[in-house]
């Protein structure tokens, strides 16, 4: 259960590759409905946190839990995708030859086979989803387009959609804004904006302007370096801390 308003709860978490710490006691705790950002430079471990919360990746130490109860360090991949946690990688995966719309009656299927999903009548409701999913995600006029023509961003956001078709509680998303235009970018936070409060998310990002749009001055971000946290507060905070300058300028 969600009572105590943890939705993701990672305290102590070690990763090591080959004697190499890619995660050192790492903490971090993302309320319910939160939007949090996480930055850091290349090889601070946001990959490797991705990759423990999602089963991914067994920590070789530590305590990971979704909401209160959900012990994610003794469920598989598909396990964890079941209880809701969605995650969306860096490339856009979706199936070029059919249409936004289909991609969508896909995801709703989740993993049953393509053919049978295609051809299986949509009640209602789950019409209505689409529907409400396609507004969301700014592709409502582009329902019937081959979805291999839509633009990169566009692309992105359909991902974004067939995520959200599972309802998930918790949303994990690697850099994406990368490859956008700056209006895409801005669509973007607009629709990460719409998800908070409905959906906890974290993204992982390097472009401090959509963080900034994210954040909108008062959200707080989390800096890792050299897997663990190493500030923690206001962008505007972490970008004038001494240690964060250091980090990302290089000693
Ligand atoms: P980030 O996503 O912040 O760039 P990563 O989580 O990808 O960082 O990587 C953290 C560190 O762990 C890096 O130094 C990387 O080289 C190392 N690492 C990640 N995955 C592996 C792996 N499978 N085997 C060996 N080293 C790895």
């Amino acid at each position: 259960d969600f009572a105590h308003g943890i939705a993701l709860y990672l305290d102590d978490i070690t990763v090591t590759f080959d004697g190499f710490r890619a995660l050192n006691k790492l903490s971090l705790q993302v309320g319910v409905g939160e939007l949090r950002c996480i930055i850091g430079p290349n090889g601070a471990g946001k990959t490797t946190m991705m990759d423990c919360i999602t089963g991914k990746t067994r920590p070789d130490s530590g305590t990971a839990s979704f909401g209160s109860t959900i012990d994610l360090l003794r469920l598989s991949e598909p396990q964890i995708a079941q209880v809701g946690i969605g995650r969306k990688f860096q490339k856009p995966t979706v199936y070029e030859e059919l249409s936004v719309f289909e991609n969508l009656e896909l995801a709703l299927a989740g993993d049953r086979r393509v053919q049978a999903a295609l051809f299986h009548r949509l009640s209602g409701a789950q019409l209505d989803r689409i529907g409400e999913v396609l507004l969301t995600i700014h592709l409502r006029d582009q329902a019937q387009r081959q979805a291999g023509l839509l633009s990169h961003g566009q692309k992105q956001w359909l991902e974004i959609g067939m995520l959200l078709m599972q309802d998930p509680k918790l949303l994990l998303l690697d850099e994406p804004v990368a490859g956008m235009t700056d209006e895409e970018t801005e669509r973007t936070a607009e629709l990460f904006l719409s998800l908070e409060g409905k959906h906890s998310l974290v993204v992982v990002e390097h472009d401090m302007k959509f963080v900034d749009q994210l954040t909108e001055g008062r959200k707080k971000v989390t800096v890792l370096h050299e897997g663990s946290v190493l500030a923690e507060g206001l962008l505007s905070e972490v970008q004038a801390n001494e240690k964060v300058v250091e980090v990302y300028l290089g000693r």
